[in-house]
């Protein structure tokens, strides 16, 4: 080979030929750096075959410039990246880059230096050293890290070096994982479940390609069969990749694998400093990683030698990203475990109706643990009718919830109030001249924080302080709160139970690994009497004193007429009450709704899941909706709002006129401003049978846009927003 083909990482650009230099070896995937005019760019080495670009006479061909100390990128992750390019309508380039680390682990291990608190104490400190000083206890990282960790600026903290306060400390970042134990304390398992392990385990050692939906009810110990199959992957010297859709649930599930395995396993996720994400990502590809657990983004990472995939709690909704490369890690998962030739397990209690209709077709194999753990019965269900039984005025909490709530308290058990809203009101008005506060960049509220006084955007992030007085009409004292968050909660419970212990769970409040851990063991220890929190809440804990689950609105779901809001609302309902009666102690929930017709509520109350799930099909089937018909979403968006209008509009008058192809639109989003972008949406609903992404790619390929104007295909969409 003389001649190699590169994909580059290069908005413009994605695939330049090049000349190999006499002498220097090459492979498919090696990572290298090239010329580009006056700069260098970074490439992955292509198989020319599959990566169409211009030829180019050899005389013009330039030189690569290095192979950088990396393995090449493996052949089946080479398939996975065009794969998903092709199946998301995305650029390949923008889909390799998910699976390399930074230019730094590229680069090769060694050292890097992080910087400490050195013990001294000035006897003089200015008000920012001083506040840099309590917030970095306990922490080293990167000046960078510790400058944003503490809000100062990276001056300050260097000057903190210069003084002697701040220390550097050198850190290897080849040193080694410990080495997790297969069989560091193996459970005596249920008959279901040594069944279901036993079916995993004879998986991993074919090693062949094997779906599973693992399909068991809250707290039937799912963990702990798929435990098993991680064990026997360790055994065989196999790496193992665990998905969560959220951090916030890694560190239950690291004190889980400790128990299990000895010792931690490898994390990968957005929040993990830059020293601890060079040297996870060497010993990812160096295989030494033995089994990372992260987010959605550690799937598309080099693994030398994996042999099985995990994805908990796979009906999430999270794992689906939606900006950049508009992927769904589950079934990116699925197609990995396809090109590797492994197994690979989905784990929930409430899948989603599109896994149950790939096992009821025979793709996936189901594995049901029917029962709970140890004799833990499924909590009884109750339907309170808020129009029968209605909170006082200004209160959420009907009587009878609150009663069961005291009766709890006075036991010593705890409760778990669910409302999916953060912040204290989602709403604010002048009462005077009924001014509502809304975002500038958004449309939007703005949702009032009162724990940090703010009023706070949950699309861009935008805040303000509270003011004193409406700035429309300036009259002071007049703003009034609508509808509730958890902080609103939270102050109905001090109000009613004075002497409880709350606990507000939410993203605001739980934002840490150190957090989570002590909330943790705050409710495990009982030194919590009501928890109340949003979605974060309602998986993956097991609190055995925890026996009575209250949702505050279980009507907030079904609101917006999404696709996907029946489904949703029962699996978000099933989960949270799932947290109730763990231990010995039998759980109840108290399900507050104004429609208890509703086919979602009437199936939870009737614990009738297959029911739910045979109506929400048919119901689908007859609108041709997924996983029976597909659909795609095209959103348009500009800062400008009629350059995102006429887009749009364009994009219409060229939409194709096929049997099989419907499409809807273009209309106003309905976030038709996001962070200061106008946005207009199509939606097109396709037959099963269709070419969808050939259609879209043929149909927006004629089309050109001012360079103000995003297009973004969202294949297989979960936001409808
Ligand atoms: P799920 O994920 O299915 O809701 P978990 O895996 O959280 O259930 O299991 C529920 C609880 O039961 C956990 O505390 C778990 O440790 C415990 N458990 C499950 N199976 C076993 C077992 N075979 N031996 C001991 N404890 C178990
Ligand atoms: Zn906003």
């Amino acid at each position: 080979m003389t001649r190699v083909r590169l994909l580059v990482f290069n908005p413009a650009l994605s695939v330049l030929d090049y000349r190999l230099p006499a002498g220097m070896a090459i492979e498919f995937g090696a990572v290298v750096l090239a010329p580009l005019g006056p700069r260098q760019v970074l490439g992955i080495v292509w198989e020319p075959d599959r990566l169409e670009g211009t030829e180019v006479p050899d005389s013009k061909l330039r030189p690569i410039l290095e192979v950088l100390p990396a393995p090449p990128l493996p052949a089946p992750l080479r398939r996975l990246i065009e794969w998903c390019a092709d199946y998301y309508c995305a650029p390949m380039n923008a889909v390799a880059r998910m699976a390399l680390g930074s230019m730094a682990a590229l680069r090769g291990g060694g050292t890097t230096t992080e910087y400490r608190l050195s013990g001294l104490e000035p006897q003089r400190l200015t008000p920012q050293r001083a506040a840099a000083m309590d917030a970095l206890h306990g922490e080293q990282a990167s000046i960078r890290e510790l400058a944003e960790l503490a809000s100062v600026s990276e001056g300050v903290l260097r000057g903190m070096v210069g003084a002697g306060i701040l220390e550097p400390v050198t850190v290897d970042l080849d040193r080694p994982y410990p080495r997790a134990r297969a069989d560091f304390a193996i459970p005596a398992l249920e008959p279901d479940q040594q069944a279901a392990a036993d079916t995993f385990v004879g998986a991993v050692r074919a090693e062949e390609f094997a779906p599973f939906l693992l399909d068991g009810v809250t707290g039937s110990g799912k963990t702990e069969c798929y435990f098993e199959a991680v064990a026997e992957a360790i055994r065989m010297q196999c790496q193992v990749l665990v998905l969560l859709p959220e951090i916030a649930l890694t560190e239950n599930f690291l004190r889980r694998f400790e128990a299990r395995f000895g010792v931690p396993p490898v994390l990968w996720h957005s929040s993990i400093k830059q020293s601890e994400r060079r040297r996870a990502w060497r010993a990812i590809v160096s295989g030494e990683a033995q089994v990372v657990v992260g987010a959605r983004s550690a799937l598309f990472m080099p693994y030398k030698a994996l042999g099985l995939i995990v994805i908990d709690e796979a009906h999430e909704v999270s794992f689906k990203q939606d900006d950049g490369v508009r992927y769904n890690a589950r079934d990116v998962a699925v197609i990995r475990a396809r090109f590797e030739q492994i197994p690979v397990i989905l784990a929930s209690a409430t899948p989603a109706l599109e896994s149950l209709q790939l096992a009821e077709a025979g793709v996936y194999a189901k594995i049901d643990l029917p029962a709970r753990f140890g004799g833990a019965e499924l909590p009884a269900i109750d339907v309170l009718d808020l129009r029968d039984e209605p909170p006082e005025r200004g209160r959420w909490l009907a009587p009878r919830l609150v009663a069961e709530m005291r009766l709890r308290l006075e036991r010593g058990e705890q409760s778990l109030l669910f409302l999916n809203r953060r912040g204290y009101a989602p709403l604010t008005l002048c009462r005077h001249c009924g001014y509502r506060f809304q975002c500038p960049n958004c449309s939007a509220w703005l949702v009032e924080h009162r724990l940090s006084r703010r009023l706070a955007c949950h699309h861009c992030g935008h805040e303000v302080p509270v003011p004193e007085a409406c700035p429309e009409c300036h009259t002071s004292d007049c703003l009034v709160a609508c509808g509730p968050g958890v902080e609103r909660i939270a102050d109905e419970v001090a109000e009613v139970l004075p002497e409880a212990r709350i606990a507000v769970v939410t993203s605001d409040t739980l934002n840490s690994p150190e957090k989570i851990s002590a909330f943790v063991e705050a409710a495990e220890g009982k030194l919590i009497d009501v928890i109340i929190g949003t979605q974060l809440v309602t998986k993956g804990y097991h609190f055995p004193e925890l026996t009575l689950v209250g949702v505050v609105d279980a009507d907030l779901g079904l609101e917006g007429g999404d696709l996907r809001a029946g489904e949703r609302t029962y699996q978000q309902i099933a989960q949270v009450a799932g947290r109730a009666g763990r231990g010995e102690k039998p759980g109840t929930v108290i399900i507050q709704t104004r429609h208890p017709e509703a086919a979602v509520i009437a199936a939870l109350s009737a614990g009738d899941r297959d029911a739910f799930y045979t109506a929400e099909a048919e119901a689908r089937r007859d609108a041709g909706a997924p996983p029976f018909g597909r659909w795609a979403a095209i959103i348009v968006s500009s800062e400008d709002e009629a350059e995102a209008r006429m887009a749009a509009r364009a994009i219409g008058g060229a939409a194709p006129d096929l049997p099989d192809v419907l499409v809807l639109g273009p209309a106003p989003a309905p976030l038709a401003l996001l962070r200061g972008r106008h946005r207009y949406r199509l939606l097109i609903n396709a037959r099963r049978s269709a070419q969808l992404q050939d259609i879209i790619r043929g149909w927006l390929g004629t089309l050109s846009f001012p360079p103000g104007v995003r297009v973004n295909i969202d294949i297989d969409p979960y936001s409808f927003v």
